[in-house]
């Protein structure tokens, strides 16, 4: 009578641990279930960098917990991906500290409906955070080196809604506009007057203002009613904005 039971057992249980370990190399070699070594660190940014300082829009945090920042900086740097600094990322450029993007990135409002415009797309980080709550984004970077890194990156994490483009920010992308909002990662001596147009009515833009190595300001640009206003949030330091 035992023999017969475990006989039984076996024929039943078997198949059923064979099905499973099969399903789970399967996920393991073609899915996007491959354990990721950063996830606690990623989580952990979020909480201590992000939400403990007052970033409290649910969509950017949720968006933030996702995208694999260390698969956005140079290889050698993945290990401090998560630190609360910015970055380089080669051709004297940074990656921005993720406060300053989750908080940039709430100061738009985005909506899954939106469809948002980038100026330095950089490493591609602040693109792909834009990408996981709106509907498109298109970014512009002008050093080639790093709009190519950064499509080429962004392609592998399987990114369909971003466009990237080469070419100088500072005439925005008057073929898509108007763009429910705008961020502008490098610093300007003031808004360029493109931008403004393209931004759509009730839309809103977030850009540093200032010179190059001194105090910059993080504006949010809003269009209401026709009307433009600028409110100035706080100081920043940023690479400069430059012109082809
Ligand atoms: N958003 C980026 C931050 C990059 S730093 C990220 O998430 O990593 C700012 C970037 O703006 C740099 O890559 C710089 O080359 C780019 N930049 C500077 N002036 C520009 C311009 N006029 N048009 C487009 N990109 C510009």
């Amino acid at each position: 009578m035992g023999n017969f039971v475990a006989l039984i057992s076996c024929d039943i249980v078997e198949p059923m641990i064979n099905s499973a370990m099969y399903i789970w190399l399967l996920l393991l070699m073609f899915g996007r279930q491959q354990p990721d070594p950063y996830r606690a660190a990623r989580e952990e940014m979020v909480r201590s960098q992000i939400e403990y300082r007052g970033v409290d829009n649910p969509a950017v945090l949720s968006a933030m917990r996702k995208v694999p920042r260390h698969f956005l900086v140079p290889e050698s740097q993945q290990a401090y991906a998560y630190g609360d600094y910015p970055m380089q990322i080669g051709h004297r450029q940074t990656i921005s500290q993720p406060y300053i993007v989750g908080y940039m990135t709430a100061a738009i409002d985005p909506k899954p409906t939106h469809r948002v415009l980038e100026i330095g797309t950089g490493s591609g980080y602040q693109a792909a955070v834009l990408a996981e709550i709106v509907k498109q984004v298109y970014t512009i970077e002008i050093i080639p080196e790093l709009g190519a890194l950064a499509a080429d990156r962004l392609r592998s994490l399987g990114y369909k809604n971003i466009e990237v483009r080469v070419s100088d920010g500072y005439h925005g992308w008057p073929e898509e506009a108007p763009f429910d909002a705008i961020v502008v990662t490098a610093a300007a001596p003031e808004v360029p007057a493109p931008l403004i147009e393209q931004l759509a009515e009730g839309g809103k833009m977030i850009i540093p203002v200032g010179p190059e190595f001194s105090v910059q300001n993080l504006v949010l640009v809003t269009r209401r009613k026709g009307r433009i206003e600028q409110r100035q949030l706080f100081s920043v330091r940023f690479v400069p904005f430059t012109r082809e």
